[in-house]
């Protein structure tokens, strides 16, 4: 395959090599760098063959690796960058993005597209995202805390589905149990909740629940939470939105 892109973003999927694109295999095959967080690089390490360079590092480096990939890449080097899920959904396709257009760098990038978590939790748990949804992180590390909140509202008032992202950490305890609250003020306490842990990884667990019952200690950043509509329901273990067929 003859790579004609100096820099590639690609989404590897939820983390199991069976869910990344054939097109990101072939380029993550080919490229002379791979640059990722140090846990997503082990995801792929099959695919790595012996002459490819490996740049790695840990959590909060995102700005550090996306300088390191386009350094490399205006270097003359081929380069992936990668990301879990879809680069483009809280990924590294942003900040790349941002930073060669700040600087004026010339290199051509090509973004591939992942199944983003949300995709693969719906898929876990039947039908959840049938219907219009929103997706909201409740991580106010780069987004205030009260911005995030009027999202929440909106989301809950206007009916989407909506899942959370970075739902809740060691540090972050709060945000989870007051998204629950405004949910609870515009949806009915039966409202079913899916909550998808490492989906697609060794370890997976799946939970279905409801609004008011959603016991906030089992989320953690591992996880992704799928709140339905009006109109969502549970049958047997299964989460499933009407889209509005007649069945
Ligand atoms: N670019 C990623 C999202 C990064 S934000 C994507 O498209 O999937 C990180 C958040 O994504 C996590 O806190 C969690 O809410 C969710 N997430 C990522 N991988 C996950 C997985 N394997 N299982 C469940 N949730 C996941």
């Amino acid at each position: 395959m003859q790579l004609n892109k100096d820099l590639y973003i690609i989404g590897i999927g939820p983390g199991n090599l069976s869910d990344i694109s054939r097109r990101a295999y072939q380029v993550l095959n080919e490229v002379d760098v791979i640059v990722g967080y140090k846990k997503y690089i082990e995801c792929i390490k099959e695919l790595i063959g012996e002459d490819q360079q490996l740049y790695s590092s840990g959590m909060r480096k995102e700005v550090e690796r996306v300088e390191k990939a386009v350094e490399l890449a205006a270097e003359g080097k081929k380069v992936a960058l990668i990301s879990s899920g879809d680069a483009g959904v809280y990924g590294m396709a942003g900040p790349a993005f941002e930073l060669i257009e700040k600087n004026d760098i010339s290199i051509t990038v090509e973004v591939i597209a992942g199944i983003t978590a949300a995709n693969a939790a719906a898929a876990v748990l039947g039908a959840p995202l049938m219907h219009d949804y929103a997706v909201i992180s409740l991580s106010d590390i780069l987004t205030p805390w009260e911005q995030i909140k009027k999202r929440l509202k909106a989301a809950a008032e206007a009916d989407f589905i909506t899942t959370l992202y970075n739902p809740r950490s060691s540090k972050r305890k709060t945000q989870l149990k007051e998204a629950k609250k405004i949910f609870l003020k515009h949806r009915s306490p039966d409202t079913p909740v899916g909550i998808v842990r490492s989906v697609g990884r060794d370890g997976e667990e799946i939970m279905i629940t409801t609004l008011v019952e959603m016991p906030l200690e089992k989320v953690d950043m591992l996880t992704t939470v799928i709140i339905g509509n009006s109109n969502t329901y549970i049958s047997d273990d299964k989460i499933i939105t009407p889209r509005g067929y007649k069945i």
